[in-house]
């Protein structure tokens, strides 16, 4: 697996290495060539040295000269011209000197150094009384030296890679073995429901990782529960109308012919049960389409809003409203309509035709808080936590007064949706106040 994290790792491992190899076999290298090069040069002049000292000028004094200084004629090749009006002798050369010299070329970059063939050759002169004098030592030797030192930097990136492809693979086994772990809970965390993964104490950032995947998988499980509970209570809100619709249509038909006085009973029942079912459906409907409402935000004239909120509520009670004329709020207009109308409608459901409903809306910083405030029956404080959910409806109300107990589940959402917030509290002597607090900026 190339893009695996050993196969990475171990890429740029071996990269390094070698890169790391190189420069210091490099430096060695020209630190080891210079070296013997400046060994052999001096070397060199130490021999024309030697020789500027022994004047040679006769065959007597080079077989001497020779003799004496016993150098091997393998690898030191010397010329000594006399070039003295007085030379009984112009030249003299040492074993092969005189071949070589013919056929010796200057290395290129390297003053100081010939080449033939593949050997090289320090070469220095000078000249003393009219005598010259040439020097040539072959580089044999140090051209081992050097291939020695390249042998050996050989040898040691070997063993650098060799090392580096050990550690890389051990090191990460050590780095994946978490990741391997991790991912083998994931599956099976995905296989089983409410799977939680492992979290190691190290490295940091896998624990991270862990601990950051068990939030979202306790938030999806979350999430998938609250899905099948709302479609639990759906099926089961639906059934009961349903339930009834059926049993009077059965009425109908089995008892109809006979005793025609029971079917405007029944259908009036079938027609109060499929409005039911209907508004349902509707406010199922709504509430699916919040989710991804799109809001068209304006400025809008607040008091005008809520008149038009009341005007659509037509409650029987009488209704106050107190709020400032000039109250411009940008937003959704459609949208705070329709929560307040939810809030008006629960106010003229859960409250007598003779008591007053007052909706009061005031600025607040950088906001409006709107409040229907209601002398009904009340919340529990057991409900007040509920009344929120959906179909949720107190035990009081059901059964007796028509509701979904979708209508404060919308009316939150679409209150959130807004950027605001929906809150309830008991009103004094009695009843309920539902606040709707919204921070959108206002226009002035
Ligand atoms: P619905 O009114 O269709 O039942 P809601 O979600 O609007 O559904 O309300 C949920 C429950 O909260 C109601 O069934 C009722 O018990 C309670 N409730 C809501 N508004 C009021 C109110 N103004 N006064 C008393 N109880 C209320």
């Amino acid at each position: 697996m190339k893009n695996s994290n050993s196969a990475i790792l171990l890429r740029n491992l071996l990269a390094l290495t070698t890169i790391l190899t190189f420069l210091f076999g490099l430096l060695t290298m020209l630190a080891v060539v210079q070296q013997e090069l400046a060994n052999s040069s001096a070397n060199t002049r130490t021999i024309v040295r030697r020789l500027k000292g022994a004047v040679i000028d006769d065959d007597q004094d080079w077989r001497n000269w020779q003799v004496n200084n016993g150098l091997s004629s393998n690898l030191t090749y010397v010329h000594v011209e006399n070039r003295r009006a007085d030379a009984k002798r112009k030249n003299y050369y040492s074993a092969n000197a005189k071949q070589l010299t013919r056929s010796l070329k200057p290395l290129p970059f390297f003053g100081g150094i010939y080449y033939r063939g593949d050997a090289l050759y320090a070469y220095a002169s000078g000249h003393s009384r009219g005598i010259y004098y040439q020097v040539w030592v072959n580089l044999h030797q140090q051209k081992q030296v050097v291939k020695n030192v390249l042998l050996t930097i050989l040898i040691v990136w070997i063993i650098v890679l060799a090392i580096s492809v050990l550690f890389a693979v051990l090191l990460s086994d050590k780095l994946t073995q978490p990741l391997l772990v991790l991912n083998l809970a994931a599956k099976k965390a995905a296989d089983s429901g409410r799977g939680q993964l492992p979290v190691p104490e190290k490295p940091t950032e896998i624990k991270e990782l862990a601990v950051s995947f068990n939030e979202l998988l306790g938030q999806l499980y979350d999430q998938n529960e609250q899905e099948k509970s709302f479609v639990n209570n759906a099926a089961h809100e639906l059934r009961t109308p349903i339930a009834a619709i059926r049993s009077n249509a059965q009425l109908i038909k089995r008892r109809g012919g006979e005793h025609p006085e029971v079917i405007p009973e029944a259908v009036a029942f079938i027609d109060d049960e499929s409005r039911h079912m209907q508004k349902m459906v509707d406010e199922l409907l709504t509430l699916a389409r919040t989710d991804r409402r799109q809001l068209e935000k304006a400025a809008f004239n607040l008091k005008e809003a809520l008149q038009s909120a009341l005007k659509s509520a037509q409650l029987a009670q009488p209704v106050q409203l107190a709020c400032p004329d000039g109250l411009e709020l940008v937003s959704d207009r459609d949208c705070l309509i329709e929560i307040v109308l939810n809030l008006l409608t629960n106010a003229g459901k859960y409250s007598p035709a003779s008591s007053q409903v007052l909706v009061k809306a005031e600025a607040t910083d950088g906001g409006v808080r709107i409040s229907v405030a209601d002398q009904g029956q009340g919340i529990s404080a057991k409900d007040k936590e509920h009344v929120f959910d959906y179909f949720y409806r107190s035990d009081e109300v059901r059964g007796q007064i028509p509701g979904t107990g979708l209508g404060l589940a919308i009316a939150q959402k679409m209150a959130a949706l807004l950027g605001g917030t929906l809150a309830l509290a008991d009103n004094q002597p009695q009843g309920t106040i539902f606040t709707l607090t919204l921070k959108q900026e206002r226009a002035k």
